[in-house]
């Protein structure tokens, strides 16, 4: 059966696309762009690299549809039940892409589910009324219904740096007002498919637009991916790998931050210094690793302590730092009493059941108006000294401006 469109577009003959001509160069774009991006997938981090294979698989899928839409035209038949399942998980694929890329979890019974209908409806349409509008607005909503969901995955929900998740997501919007433009004008009895280039505007522009926004769609995942990466590395080169805290370089970054922050605003701001006491005897007497724990407990222990706002980062060895913004001398003290009965109160268990108790001691000292970051941390870490020559297991504070140090162990 063939559909004359009642609205024609007269074009240059050289300048007119055919429509099966367009829907195989999406196909081979997609083809060579998927193996592309399936070759150097393999250098990247687990769930990028796994992202990116995803992300090819579903171009493929789509790649296929399209080259069987070129192949056949808009006949209906087998071949057009296919194309439309094979759009559509492909499709849905994208959105899957999008998730694991974030480390978000996907599941396996809505794509089947849509798969399956999509299947169903179109091969209903196809067979018993051969109806290529009924096929049509099948396969049509439940492409508007994923786009829909990828939409809002990628302009709402996403939660990785960079911006090449907006170009993705107006990409996707853009196909997705695209079909619903194209499904009311073909409804209207505008531009109904015709497997040959006397289709009409309204199915040429659609193609054409596919094409664009599947290339600016590719291009804005592979930088998408890029934006992870670069945020996965930003990360490693902040963070102390055995302890998960801000490593030395962050917490002085984060330390100058808050100390400028403080001398805009003229808010308080408040440094502690935390050693952990005997540690080479725990080292000496249990062995690196159950050191290397109670560094660890050590740090969660501060981390839970303190607010999200406070910078925890570990100094080196055994020694750790807070920022605390907004904190002044008094609730800084009772901030480093309470994290030094945290950490007596706790203990690393050995396999055998022995606890190794963890005990620290912690140096205070507030900043003042035209102190550095490093001035304000020297104090505390002298006011630490201080609190492990009275005994350890203690507080000790520096008070605002305070030079010589005087003590205040506030603990024993
Ligand atoms: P004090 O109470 O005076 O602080 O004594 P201390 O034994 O804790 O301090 P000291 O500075 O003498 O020893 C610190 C030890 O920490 C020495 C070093 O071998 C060990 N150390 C440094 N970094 C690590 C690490 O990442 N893991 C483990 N297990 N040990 C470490
Ligand atoms: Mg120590
Ligand atoms: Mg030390």
């Amino acid at each position: 059966m063939r559909y004359t469109s009642p609205v024609h577009c007269r074009m240059d003959p050289v300048l007119d696309p055919n429509p099966q001509l367009v829907a195989l160069l999406i196909a081979l774009n997609g083809f060579a762009i998927s193996a592309a991006i399936l070759l150097a997938a393999h250098g990247y981090p687990r769930t990028i690299s796994q992202s990116m294979q995803i992300f090819s698989y579903g171009k493929v899928m789509v790649a296929l549809a399209f080259a069987l839409v070129a192949a056949r035209g808009f006949t209906l038949g087998p071949t057009i039940v296919l194309a439309d399942g094979l759009g559509v998980a492909g499709f849905y694929t994208n959105y899957v892409a999008a998730r694991i890329l974030q480390g978000k979890a996907h599941g396996l019974g809505l794509p089947t589910a849509i798969v399956g209908l999509v299947l169903a409806g179109t091969s209903y349409f196809a067979f018993v009324p051969h109806d290529l509008m009924g096929v049509r607005v099948v396969v049509s909503s439940a492409l508007v219904a994923i786009l829909g969901m990828l939409v809002f995955e990628l302009l709402v929900r996403y939660r990785l740096p960079g911006s090449a998740h907006v170009i993705a997501g107006v990409a996707a919007l853009a196909v997705g007002i695209a079909l619903l433009a194209r499904l009311a004008l073909s409804l209207k009895g505008m531009g109904q498919p015709i497997p040959d280039d006397s289709a009409g505007w309204v199915e040429k522009g659609f193609l054409l637009l596919v094409y664009v926004a599947a290339t600016m769609g590719t291009v804005a995942f592979v930088l998408m991916c890029n934006d992870a990466f670069n945020g996965e590395l930003r990360h490693l080169a902040a963070t102390d790998p055995l302890s998960g805290l801000a490593n030395r370089r962050r917490l002085f970054e984060r330390g100058a931050e808050e100390v400028n922050r403080a001398h805009r605003f003229g808010h308080p701001l408040s440094v502690l210094v935390a050693d952990i006491d005997h540690f080479k005897r725990i080292n000496d007497t249990w062995g690196h690793a159950t050191g290397d724990h109670v560094i660890h407990e050590f740090a969660r222990i501060m981390a839970a302590t303190v607010r999200d706002v406070d910078v925890v980062g570990r100094l080196g060895g055994e020694e750790f730092a807070v920022v605390l913004p907004e904190t002044d001398q008094d609730t800084a003290a009772e901030v480093a009493e309470r994290l030094r009965q945290a950490a007596s109160a706790s203990a690393v268990v050995l396999e055998s059941g022995e606890p190794v108790r963890i005990t620290a001691s912690i140096g205070m000292a507030a900043w003042n108006a035209g102190a550095s970051f490093q001035d304000v941390l020297n104090r505390a870490d002298a006011a630490m000294y201080k609190a492990k020559m009275a005994g350890r297991n203690r507080v000790a504070v520096t008070p605002r401006g305070g030079s010589p140090l005087a003590l205040n162990v506030s603990a024993s």
